[in-house]
């Protein structure tokens, strides 16, 4: 009777481990078929951080890829950072600097500090503030590659998701140029049904310069160059990019007066819904 028992248990072990291996090996195929779409079924998503008086912009690519577009005037771009992120994804796989005032570098020291940068894409304009030379001298000592844009070009990023880089037109390597805001590196960012005109800093010369180039300025989403600063967004110029929603990122009673009355109405004129990231906070697509 016994004996009878404990074979029926055997038996009960057996068909577990049986129907346990079939399980594990039905799970591996379908997890490897899976996974991939998961994966790739992930959005673009455009963030405008609210980092106060500065600019810094993080992409989220559906392929995975982290990139940062300027890093704001201190620290506080790691919370806003970390609030966009998962708790395991340290990594900037591209960090770009438009231009090197403090406004835009400063936070990306910090950057550097708390995650793991791949790659960053700068213009090499001479400048010699602290800040930018602290930044400079990090990516150096940490051997990150650094790579120099001095014309238009084409960075892609996966099948139909690239960085359509506008402007400089001209290297700037080496360079002390009078006004670092026309240095900008101005980039049109697509994917996924998504557009973003991003102009960093850039005044109404380049924006004149790019017009000219015959460039499409065209975007739904437009970042207004200099903080909503009448020295950029030209009327001419936000008629060709005729946004849907324009960005102005921007502190809260600023010292400059950013952003400008008349940059807001000429926009409000065309339609366009003009968000600002210290009224809004930071603002997502
Ligand atoms: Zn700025």
């Amino acid at each position: 009777m016994l004996k009878r028992k404990i074979n029926t248990q055997k038996r009960l072990y057996v068909v577990l481990l049986v129907l346990g291996i079939v399980f594990v090996l039905l799970a591996i195929p379908v997890f490897w078929f899976y996974y991939p779409k998961i994966q790739t079924e992930k959005k673009s998503e455009i963030a405008f951080l609210d980092v106060g008086q500065g600019d810094a912009v993080l992409i989220q690519t559906p392929f995975r890829q982290n990139i940062l577009i300027d890093g704001g005037p201190d620290g506080s771009v790691i919370q806003k950072l970390e609030e966009e992120l998962s708790w395991w994804d340290r990594k900037i796989d591209l960090m770009v600097l438009t231009h090197p005032h403090d406004d835009h570098v400063a936070g990306l020291i910090d950057v550097i500090g708390k995650f793991h940068v791949a790659k960053v894409l700068y213009t090499g304009v001479t400048h010699d503030a602290p800040a930018y030379l602290e930044w400079l001298a990090l990516i150096k000592n940490r051997h990150i590659p650094l790579v120099i844009i001095d014309r238009p070009q084409k960075i892609v990023f996966g099948s139909d998701c690239f960085f359509d880089i506008l402007y400089p037109r001209a290297s700037y390597l080496g360079v002390s140029a009078a006004n670092l805001n026309n240095t900008s590196i101005v980039a049109k960012y697509f994917c996924a049904g998504q557009e973003a005109l991003l102009t960093g800093d850039a005044e109404i010369a380049v924006e004149k310069e790019l017009a000219e180039s015959g460039a499409d300025l065209s975007a739904r989403i437009f970042k207004t160059g200099h903080h909503g600063s009448d020295t950029s967004s030209g009327e001419d110029f936000v008629r060709l990019v005729n946004p849907e929603k324009a960005i102005i990122s921007v502190g809260a009673d600023n010292k400059f007066g950013h952003p400008n009355l008349r940059v807001i109405k000429r926009l409000e004129r065309m339609g366009t819904e003009v968000l600002r990231t210290d009224l809004a906070g930071t603002v997502r697509f």
